[in-house]
């Protein structure tokens, strides 16, 4: 039986930390929790929202009038080379934990915040490695028809930041299934160090924000060239890095109250300490705003920002 609380704030739950209440609050674990919370929503004519490690959202300041499913995992089991994982564990303990049992390939995902879950969704990445380069299968419910799914790698429609369950959000992911290669464990152990290490020195990562708040946008001929001939490195997919548009864009470090685009990393939207959501909103708006004047290009939210 679930507990379903009342006004519960949700600003400790997401690393932005600024936001209001949940009007109702469930955390669940296994798909039948998550089953259960949908019945309840459905019976009490709530709408639901999917929260898991709160990583990639951005609360709104008068809070939601909504249940706040929030997917909490401790399970997975490891056999041979696979791991099959609960949507809701912590992605650097799954990651941590494999290397124990010298498993790995995946170690340049270790600290991204978040959920294996919510890594799926996104196609969570970093060093030109994502998430879908180890998954087998996902297993989703659908929240409208209540059926389950088992789907192969294929079937996700992994891109880059995009998965077939962003594009279709009445999909839960419960369960995800990873291949990893044999590996020795203390090379694994190193591995993992190295990337934590070198994400702190690309940007302090223990602060208020839900990482990089734009996606890499694809951007024209021309300013691909700039790029490319200003850093001496090649485009991705046609992509330039949202930050440094917007630091071309002399946004570096811009505020709006409480919040600034990070003078480390203008892509990372940081609360410095009172930001509000309609802080972090407007100074989005703003950067968006600018960087298509001058550039032409639409910068897109990654963070989902609730309404
Ligand atoms: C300091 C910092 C650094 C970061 N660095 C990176 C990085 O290097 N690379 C990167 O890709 N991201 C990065 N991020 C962003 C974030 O960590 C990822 O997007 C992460 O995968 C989000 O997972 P989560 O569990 O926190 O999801 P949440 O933030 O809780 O949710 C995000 C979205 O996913 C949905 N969701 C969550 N779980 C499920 C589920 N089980 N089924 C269906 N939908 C679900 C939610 O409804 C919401 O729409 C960073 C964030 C921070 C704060």
């Amino acid at each position: 039986m679930l507990t379903i609380k009342e006004n519960v704030p949700l600003a400790e739950l997401s690393t932005f930390e600024i936001g209001g209440k949940a009007r109702y609050f469930v955390s669940v674990k296994t798909e039948e929790d998550i089953k259960e919370a949908l019945g309840w929503a459905r019976e009490h004519g709530h709408r639901f929202i999917v929260m898991a490690g709160g990583s990639n959202v951005v609360v709104p300041d008068e809070g939601l009038d909504a249940l706040i499913i929030k997917i909490s995992g401790v399970n997975f089991s490891i056999i041979d080379s696979t791991i099959e994982i609960d949507a809701g564990c912590v992605l650097l303990h799954v990651i941590k934990a494999a290397a124990d049992e010298g498993l790995g390939g995946w170690e340049k995902l270790a600290g991204i915040p978040g959920t294996v879950g919510g890594a799926v969704r996104g196609n969570a990445g970093a060093f030109g490695n994502e998430i879908k380069d180890v998954i087998t299968w996902v297993r989703a419910i659908n929240t409208k028809t209540g059926e389950g799914h088992e789907f192969a790698n294929p079937e996700c429609e992994f891109a880059y930041r995009m998965s077939y369950f962003k594009k279709n959000p009445e999909w839960i992911i419960t369960r995800v299934h990873i291949s990893l290669q044999k590996t020795d464990a203390i090379e694994s152990q190193r591995l993992i160090t190295e990337t934590i290490k070198e994400r702190e020195r690309r940007h302090i990562q223990d602060v208020r924000a839900a990482g990089s708040y734009f996606i890499n946008p694809v951007a024209p001929t021309d300013i691909r060239e700039m790029y490319e001939k200003e850093k001496k490195a090649q485009s991705r997919e046609g992509r330039v890095p949202a930050g440094w548009l917007i630091e071309k864009a002399g946004l570096k470090g811009r505020r709006v109250g409480g919040a600034e685009a990070s003078m480390q990393h203008p892509n990372y939207i940081v609360n410095t300490g009172n930001a509000t959501a309609s802080d972090v909103r407007r100074l989005a708006e703003l950067i968006k705003r600018i960087v298509k004047e001058k550039f032409g290009v639409e910068l897109q939210e990654e963070a989902v920002v609730w309404k």
